[in-house]
């Protein structure tokens, strides 16, 4: 039995069931994704894969936020149209599914974008509004935050407290600070046609109504990075749940931030990297391991120096399975013991840890060396390929300082002959030199 941390319970909990439903937040594809992306959706995944590796079948709903500020704001600044919109979505998407697959991900049958589901949309606030929950203000829609009392149980915060805190922004017609958008107005013919006049949905409804759409009024599991904890999920909890009145997923799961120099990658600092510029470097077979070498919600520190350590692990990982045959089933209590690990909230590091523990008993035994790497490429989702090296085009600049190290060896000036070693690898270039 699988055990995952709920965030809204603080407990490790279970689902007892032959299918289950899971929804996560997808992407807005204003941009590429970036290392944190990449986490969060490697982490999903190994959830994703685990169930099924023990014959459970999983409903995997991951939406496109097409529709969005940030993309508005993009098709303004390259086009000098916001409403070219959707060419700006068109490429990320396509952008992001092309670094999840290399990260491994198993591709999703249920991915839906928000625009293809305004009907959806417009259905699930008009219902709200009925139902009393949200209110209409010269063509804007809002959620009445009054009406739903748990607001904020979620990331355990009282309302009064986030009253006092938020900024104020006040639109006019808002009840209360905390009353967000369910539908924003436009002007006259533009976007879509409601029941309020032209306008667009906010973003929190999309989850709301995507998730009631594709996989039912209450589901498993629903997932996200932190970030989305507050206010995010703390809304979408508001509008299912007052609409539908139970609760809307069983189980909240959350996984950790990225941090350059201990602080939180975010754009705004420009502290990021994207997945497609670190792939240049590092294989992403590579990153996926980096990612799966910490616990899921445990914060991780990322630089290219610990991804050289995670690379020459992972590359120890496929010498020893590469002439190894994959098992099916074997009864071991070591087996047991590194699927318990997976099993008890997806603790990854334990289950390397104890891969590299008993290392030598698992070599020793080739049944289970061959079930163990069953773990690896189907729950990791690891394809312990040999990894390709990247090639060096050797450029004029990279030519002068071989050269000048070449002559350094000789002149027996060892200090700047590592000097220049280390300028080299920093353009890629490994040397490997033989005794002089
Ligand atoms: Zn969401």
């Amino acid at each position: 039995m699988i055990q995952l941390m709920n965030t809204l319970s603080g407990k490790k909990e279970s689902r007892a069931s032959k299918k289950l439903l899971m929804y996560v937040c997808g992407v807005t594809p204003y941009d590429h994704a970036h290392i944190g992306h990449g986490r969060c959706y490697v982490a999903f995944d190994v959830i994703y894969r685990l169930y099924s590796f023990l014959g459970v079948e999983v409903v995997y709903c991951r939406n496109f936020t097409d529709i969005d500020d940030k993309l508005l704001h993009r098709a303004h600044i390259e086009f000098g149209d916001r409403l070219r919109y959707h060419e700006i979505a068109q490429r990320y998407i396509e952008s992001f599914t092309r670094d999840v697959s290399a990260l491994g991900c198993i591709p999703l049958r249920v991915e839906p974008r928000v625009t293809d589901n305004i009907a959806q949309i417009i259905d699930f606030i008009e219902k709200l509004i009925s139902a009393g929950h949200a209110y209409e203000s010269q063509g804007d829609v809002y959620f009445d935050i009054e009406t739903f009392p748990e607001y904020g149980k979620l990331s355990k915060q009282k309302t009064e407290d986030l009253c006092a805190g938020v900024r104020v922004d006040i639109r006019e017609g808002k009840k209360n600070s905390l009353d967000f958008a369910l539908w924003k107005s436009e002007p006259e013919g533009q976007f879509w046609q409601s029941p309020w006049g032209y306008g667009r949905p906010g973003w929190h409804i999309e989850c709301s109504a995507l998730a009631k759409t594709y996989l039912g009024e209450h589901i498993d599991i629903h997932g996200g990075g932190l970030d989305l904890l507050f206010p995010h999920h703390e809304n979408e909890i508001a509008q299912t749940e007052s609409l539908y009145g139970a609760p809307f997923a069983h189980i909240w799961v959350h996984n950790g931030f990225v941090t350059i120099n201990k602080e939180k990658m975010s754009k705004s600092l420009g502290n990021f990297f994207m997945l497609h510029e670190v792939f240049e470097k590092f294989d992403p077979m590579v990153v996926r391991y980096y990612f799966l070498m910490h616990h899921y919600r445990a914060p991780i520190e990322f630089s290219f120096e610990l991804l050289e350590v995670a690379q020459k692990n992972y590359e120890k990982i496929v010498r020893i399975f590469a002439e190894v045959e994959l098992g099916v089933t074997y009864k071991h209590p070591i087996f047991d013991a590194m699927m318990e690990f997976l099993c008890d909230d997806i603790n990854t590091p334990g289950f390397l840890g104890t891969f590299f523990e008993y290392l030598a008993d698992i070599q020793a035994d080739k049944q289970l060396l061959g079930v163990v790497k069953a773990i690896f490429t189907d729950i990791l989702g690891l394809t312990l390929q040999p990894i390709a090296k990247k090639e060096v085009v050797i450029t004029p600049e990279i030519q002068q300082l071989l050269d000048e190290r070449k002559k350094a060896r000789q002149e027996k000036n060892w200090k700047y002959s590592d000097e220049l070693r280390d300028r080299l690898k920093s353009l890629g270039v490994e040397v490997h030199d033989e005794k002089i």
